[in-house]
């Protein structure tokens, strides 16, 4: 089957074309750092009109480029939360709009689920379970993935994402938006040991991760003028990458072991982060599984790709999620993750 994707939630708007046997037909990615970046963030009601400008258009290019019409389409998937709702709402009405006019299930999809099944689009032989790092702009969780659908959460973060701590952290030094990347580059020039960091909740019992203490340690170290940016971002992203590897051993002392350890969301595209897992995956006789950068941001294949997974568990008599779905902005992927507190989704 081939399955037409939507991404909105955020700041890129995104459509793709996927087959079930992992072939991207075609895709479109629009990023709207221009827009963003005097603000140094994202606007919400600016990132829904540039989507709801986008999104037509490219949806007949990629169409156009794979030479496909709707007639060739199995299933529309689309974002349906969590996100920015404006967003997600130009992504998911478009999206229900094709359906109703070609005939075709309507999948209203968990990006969340899209990254975390983004791994398994990049590599056909990641079978469940897995241990799963979804380290994004929004979120920081530990996942045991147990098969579509079935998420438990063994991690969360209970103030920033790794990814807005970058952002924040790039925002602290000068650097502009997007935040990641630019970090990652200017560490490569500075030493990681050079600014002393704290590693938030390290060796805890507790199962989470916390970074707002490592941001306001950042400010301080910024503040005091007494280290060179590029010192501060290759500290920054030790200390946070020791965060991640200790909380990680945590989960796998509590939960594992796992067959393989396998990242994803945008941090997944940090080599320095990349690496260091790879390191715990060999340390723990783990296969090590990180998507290509290009599926680990947001994009519109990992979307379509969740849409297939779900489609291929689905009864034959499955007509496609409801027209009358509503966008979520909060969308746990583990149906216990409001326990935790200040847990967000
Ligand atoms: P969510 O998926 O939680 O809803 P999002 O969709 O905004 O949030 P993603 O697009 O998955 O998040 O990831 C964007 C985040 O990844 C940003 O915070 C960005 O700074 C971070 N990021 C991207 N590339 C890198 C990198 N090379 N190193 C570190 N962080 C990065
Ligand atoms: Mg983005
Ligand atoms: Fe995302």
């Amino acid at each position: 089957p081939v399955i037409l994707g939507i991404e909105s939630s955020c700041d890129e708007t995104a459509v793709a074309l996927v087959r079930g046997d992992r072939t991207i037909i075609a895709q479109a990615i629009a990023s709207q750092e221009a827009e963003h970046a005097p603000y140094g963030g994202v606007v919400p009601e600016i990132a829904a009109r540039a989507h709801a400008e986008r999104l037509a258009p490219m949806l007949a290019k990629v169409m156009a480029e794979a030479g496909m019409t709707l007639d060739d389409v199995d299933a529309i998937a689309a974002t349906a939360g969590p996100g920015l709702i404006g967003g997600v709402m130009v992504g998911l009405v478009s999206a229900k709009a094709l359906a109703m006019a070609s005939d075709k299930p309507l999948l209203a999809i968990n990006h969340l689920e899209g990254h975390a099944l983004s791994p398994r689009l990049a590599d056909a032989d990641l079978a469940f379970p897995y241990l799963l790092l979804l380290v994004s702009g929004g979120h920081c969780q530990i996942l045991a993935v147990e098969g579509v659908g079935q998420y438990r959460r063994l991690a969360t973060t209970i103030d920033d994402a790794l990814g807005e701590a970058f952002d924040k952290t790039a925002k602290l030094i000068g650097l502009g938006y997007p935040g990641g990347p630019a970090v990652e580059r200017l560490a490569l020039q500075g030493n990681p040991t050079a600014v002393p960091l704290p590693r938030p909740m390290k060796g805890s019992a507790e199962p989470h991760f916390s970074f707002a203490g490592l941001k306001s340690a950042v400010l301080r170290a910024v503040d005091s003028g007494k280290h060179q940016p590029a010192d501060i971002a290759a500290s920054f992203q030790q200390a946070a990458v020791d965060c991640l590897i200790d909380r990680l051993e945590l989960a796998l002392a509590g939960a594992g072991p796992f067959p393989a350890l396998v990242v994803a969301g945008g941090v997944a595209a940090n080599q320095t982060v990349r690496s260091a897992l790879e390191w715990l995956a060999a340390k723990h006789a783990m296969r090590f599984v990180a998507p290509p950068l290009a599926l680990c941001t947001d994009n519109a294949a990992m979307i379509a790709w969740a849409g297939y997974e779900r489609l291929a568990l689905a009864s034959s008599d499955f007509a496609g999620d409801p027209l009358d779905f509503v966008a979520r902005p909060r969308w746990p992927l583990d149906p216990d993750a409001g326990k935790v507190r200040g847990a967000g989704v």
